[in-house]
């Protein structure tokens, strides 16, 4: 099909539910992606969150490669070797408890509601936060709380408080003897990178201890490596007790868990929670490439030191251009807060073949693999600092 021809048939086959960029991609490689015209890009925001290693990571598409063929799929009323392997390798990695696999973000956090209160007996109320994101469906989109998302859908499932970010006088006045929970993502992604402070996280973790409530940490976006540690959480010090994650667990298939601490952890009995597709062999393989490559590559290392070069570089333009308001964020999941709107700004980098994103209106979001080089972080500078200059007139 040429170019015209897909842009077509896209148009007369598929719901219009996403704004697209008019760019057709054919392959990809680590930080580089090639259109259908042979074009090459700097890929700054690699599928999402999705891409933590990159396109076709070598040891992810080995497992895949070994799977293949063998067999591609078993369901969860019976067993397979991998399963078990990846269970044990994000236990190992997080905290001791158990996982559930699902297929998507919003699954993983629907699983991680149903537990919520399933644990309450009676107690449903989570406490979720302004600006947070944890998915479309209807329970997800609940949590997430924001009207541009829930307009046109209601009725909203009940059961979700939503208070202000890192306010701590917010969340204890908002608990209830209804309350079961309190979810939230230690830096909002789709929120526009808003980072949760220490102190509100330790608050949250005592208050939580003291009211029996559960500890929700959504790290769809801030798992497997993305803030310079395996997840985001072991930067402040405490554990969850249930995290989610999804985007990049599977290397760029799609793979979710929930994982629900020790005690917690066999709620869900056999009957009352499944997914079909949920953690089958070879999207295990997959991620277990993930973790083979985590584990050998120096991925956080890399990330730590690459995320803050890229942070001191955009605070050097942001003393350059006072277009930029602020640079926030942890390791390499960056935020580059514009006085203007940001799409100008993202569409002509893409213009000059550099992929990346705006969210919020005004927040330039930048997530590259994990393993980008100083090279190409370099290369990107230029870019958008030549857009900057540009915009910024
Ligand atoms: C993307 C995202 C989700 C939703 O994931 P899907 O796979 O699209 O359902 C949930 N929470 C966070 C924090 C996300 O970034």
């Amino acid at each position: 099909m040429k170019a015209e021809e897909i842009f077509q048939t896209y148009k007369d086959n598929i719901m219009p539910t996403y704004n697209k960029v008019p760019l057709i991609f054919v392959k990809g490689k680590g930080s580089k992606l090639w259109d259908i015209n042979s074009k090459e890009y700097l890929d700054f925001f690699p599928g999402w969150g999705v891409g933590n290693l990159g396109h076709c990571p070598p040891k992810v598409m080995q497992g895949i490669r070994d799977q293949v063929g063998k067999l591609i799929f078993i369901p969860n009323n019976y067993y397979h070797p991998f399963q078990a392997k990846l269970a044990k390798e994000l236990i190992y990695h997080s905290f001791p408890g158990k996982v559930f696999f699902a297929n998507s973000g919003a699954e993983a956090n629907e699983g991680a509601i149903k537990l919520a209160r399933k644990f309450g007996q009676g107690r449903y109320e989570i406490i979720t936060f302004e600006n947070a994101f944890h998915g479309r469906t209807l329970a997800a989109l609940a949590a997430t709380g924001q009207k541009k998302y829930q307009e046109g859908f209601q009725p909203i499932p009940d059961g979700f408080k939503q208070v202000k970010f890192n306010d701590i006088a917010a969340v204890t006045q908002a608990i209830s003897d209804k309350t079961v929970a309190i979810m939230l993502e230690l830096v909002q992604g789709e929120g526009g990178i808003n980072v949760a402070s220490k102190d509100f996280v330790l608050f949250l973790r005592k208050i939580c201890a003291e009211k029996k409530l559960l500890l929700i940490i959504d790290e769809v976006q801030t798992g497997i490596g993305r803030t310079g540690k395996m997840f985001c959480y072991q930067h402040y010090g405490i554990a969850p007790d249930i995290m989610t994650l999804a985007k990049s667990l599977g290397g760029g298939l799609p793979i979710s868990a929930m994982i629900a601490k020790k005690e917690i952890s066999d709620i869900l009995s056999p009957g009352m929670h499944a997914s079909t597709f949920g953690g089958g062999p070879v999207i295990c393989k997959a991620a277990l490439g993930v973790f083979r490559a985590m584990d050998k590559e120096n991925i956080l290392i890399n990330c730590k030191n690459m995320g803050s070069y890229l942070k001191d570089q955009l605070d050097i333009l942001k003393n350059k251009y006072p277009v930029i308001k602020e640079v926030r964020g942890m390791g390499l999941m960056l935020g580059v807060e514009l006085a203007i709107e940001g799409k100008q700004v993202v569409d002509k980098c893409i213009e000059r073949g550099l992929l990346i994103n705006c969210t919020h209106e005004k927040v330039l979001r930048l997530m590259p693999a994990l393993n980008i080089s100083k090279s190409q972080i370099d290369k990107a500078l230029r870019i958008l600092s030549s857009v900057l200059e540009e915009c910024a007139k």
